[in-house]
């Protein structure tokens, strides 16, 4: 399993993008700006998007790859998420208001786009790839993703999220991963506001991991605020965790 990590900030800025990962050649988790960063030929071999959660950082550039593939794609693509998202992405983004609800263009009966509802602990394949959906907590309903490779290789990402019981226990329930990747938005003094967002400090990251019965090898770390960026790594820096912890940037590539 070839993971990309196209856009893994929590902001803008040069050489920032916002959350966007490829797997392989043809799926992708999220449509932050990240996805900006593939070429025509490469955003035409998409064919999956596994949606987390409606937060514009996550799928502000899913209209602009819909309206640039349009006239090239022989297949629709096709997008997952939580229902409650699509219910989010229809009213207020694919509205003709914001942008023209292509899941009925060119004509409905063959749209360029088109939305399946999936349920946490659903699990469904796509592209040789055992695919879990599972609930996370966030300040909108937000999913995170398991998957496990043709091989064997396990891979999780939470999305955004803050530390919970029943992420720790999910988790759990998935046994030893190879690598996972969460976030980890802000400083411990920002404690209160990573709480009321639904975020990640180190100390909520510690916590996390310390709880896992299974410490993944490689923990990758994304969604770091870019104006605390250098705070929240000393702070890493100083955790001592059983884990390697690796602080993401965008173009980074890994071989599951
Ligand atoms: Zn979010
Ligand atoms: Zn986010």
């Amino acid at each position: 399993m070839k993971i990309e990590i196209l856009g893994c900030s929590g902001g803008m800025g040069l050489g920032l993008h916002t959350t966007c990962l490829r797997i392989n050649q043809h799926l992708l988790i999220d449509a932050g700006s990240g996805l900006g960063q593939l070429s025509q030929e490469e955003l035409l071999a998409i064919r999956h998007i596994l949606i987390t959660h409606a937060h514009l950082d996550h799928l502000c550039f899913l209209p602009l790859l819909i309206d640039n593939l349009f006239e090239h794609l022989e297949q629709p693509i096709e997008v997952y998420a939580l229902p409650e998202v699509i219910q989010v992405m229809q009213q207020h983004i694919f509205n003709w208001q914001v942008w023209p609800d292509f899941s009925t263009l060119p004509t409905p009966e063959h749209p360029v786009v088109r939305f399946h509802a999936i349920q946490p602990d659903q699990p469904l394949v796509l592209e040789q790839l055992k695919i879990t959906p599972f609930s996370v907590q966030h300040t909108v309903p937000t999913c995170g993703y398991h998957l496990i490779s043709e091989h064997g290789r396990c891979f999780a990402f939470t999305s955004d999220t803050t530390f919970s019981a029943d992420l720790v226990a999910r988790l759990n329930q998935f046994g030893p991963l190879d690598a996972l990747m969460t976030e980890c938005a802000f400083p411990n003094r920002m404690q209160d506001l990573a709480r009321a967002s639904q975020h990640l400090t180190p100390m909520l990251l510690k916590q996390l991991l310390s709880e896992l019965d299974h410490p993944p090898q490689q923990v990758w770390l994304s969604h770091l605020k870019p104006s605390q960026t250098a705070e929240i790594r000393d702070e890493i820096q100083q955790l001592r965790s059983a884990s390697q912890l690796h602080l993401l940037r965008s173009g980074e590539q890994f071989s599951l």
